[in-house]
């Protein structure tokens, strides 16, 4: 009888603990849904002891490739038109992308405008969260489990703020390189639009970068705001980029676009032109003394603004006559971090910044003939 007792005990004890296995991970699983599993992640370099980098100096005819291997070795070579392949070995991506680029005639379209885009994808503040990028753009069929494009003839729209906070900024940035490159041959296209944080790092604000990069910076003997300079690669690429992009009846801006912006009768391409022109590289004095660029890189400006979800005075009807100044429909945005991708006044201004840069998930928008939904990581 007592050892009958004793193995009912077992018996008890078992099921109590198959119970639990059963139990205990859907409880977990409510507060950790929506966090992605990095495991799953890619790599970011085939030589896996690249810890940051290229940086790409543009001498003419042959270029300085400097990149930092177990986060302390510098290495340092030459790239000319022979031996650009071997590059790939090293970052997966053949640097006959910086040939075609540099190649290109340095055209800057001030005019951003784009009709009859019938897929559109949209993501914002990604602020050095790699992974989480590659994830979102993953499971929204953007990119492949190579992380090249994938998505035809769609675009892809990233709203400021790829820079500062986060640790995996360098191979954003190349991502995108590539991505652009790739959309073009599909016939699609990459918008990258300048947030302010890529004017800050353009302009030499620092305060927002991670340490990882001001120490990147000083082992290759030279200041974070250098890698981003005209000589580099990078830094020519990003000075050609737009702050206002109109794609059918929407428009993409990295903050928003004020009353003061109607009021003061600007136009996009007038502000695609002022910010590269006169904003970026200029001295923060130059800017304060003139009106029109103090307004442009301040609070009230198009990369700055936050009236539409903390000014108790706006309103749809200010809202309305911003639209009908632009001749559009909707208005989307980043810049202000939201838990997710969130609609309002009816719909007419899609907030986009979903927090990625906290560093545990994000919500891309999609577009598909007209129809807005929203994308997770799947
Ligand atoms: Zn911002």
């Amino acid at each position: 009888m007592e050892i009958i007792r004793s193995r009912s005990k077992h018996y008890f004890l078992y099921l109590l603990t198959f119970v639990l296995i059963l139990i205990l991970p859907s409880c977990q699983k409510k507060d950790a849904v929506r966090i992605p599993d990095l495991r799953f992640t890619p790599g970011v370099y085939p030589n896996k002891d690249i810890t940051d980098g290229p940086f790409v100096f543009d001498n003419g005819n042959w270029h300085t490739v400097k990149w930092i291997e177990k986060n302390s070795t510098v290495i340092e070579k030459t790239m000319n038109e022979e031996n650009s392949a071997s590059f790939e070995a090293d970052f997966g991506f053949s640097f006959d992308l910086v040939n075609a680029f540099l190649n290109d005639p340095f055209q800057i379209d001030y005019v951003q405008e784009f009709s009859n885009v019938k897929n559109l994808v949209a993501i914002s503040d990604i602020h050095g969260q790699y992974e989480i990028f590659i994830s979102l753009l993953r499971s929204n069929n953007v990119i492949d489990e190579y992380n090249n494009w994938s998505f035809g003839q769609g675009h892809l729209v990233v709203n400021g703020d790829v820079f500062d906070r986060g640790k995996r900024v360098t191979e954003i940035l190349w991502m995108l390189f590539k991505l652009e490159y790739q959309a073009k041959q599909a016939g699609g296209k990459l918008h990258y639009l300048l947030g302010n944080h890529e004017v800050m790092v353009l302009n030499n604000d620092l305060r927002y970068v991670d340490s990882k990069y001001l120490s990147t910076a000083e082992k290759l003997g030279t200041s974070y705001n250098e890698l981003y300079s005209k000589r580099m690669v990078i830094g020519q690429w990003l000075r050609t980029k737009p702050v206002i992009v109109k794609i059918n009846d929407m428009i993409f801006n990295h903050a928003g676009i004020s009353p003061d912006f109607v009021d003061q009768n600007l136009n996009p391409e007038m502000v695609n032109r002022l910010f590269l022109e006169n904003i970026i590289d200029a001295d923060s004095r130059t800017i304060d003394k003139d009106p029109l660029l103090d307004f442009l890189a301040g609070s009230d400006g198009p990369v700055w603004y936050r009236g539409y979800f903390e000014d108790d005075g706006f309103s749809v009807v200010k809202l309305n006559s911003i639209l009908e100044h632009l001749n559009s429909h909707y208005i989307i945005v980043g810049h202000t971090s939201m838990e997710g991708i969130k609609f309002y006044y009816n719909g007419k201004i899609i907030a986009i910044d979903s927090s990625i840069k906290n560093g545990m998930t994000g919500e891309v928008l999609i577009y598909n003939e007209g129809v807005f939904s929203v994308g997770t990581i799947r």
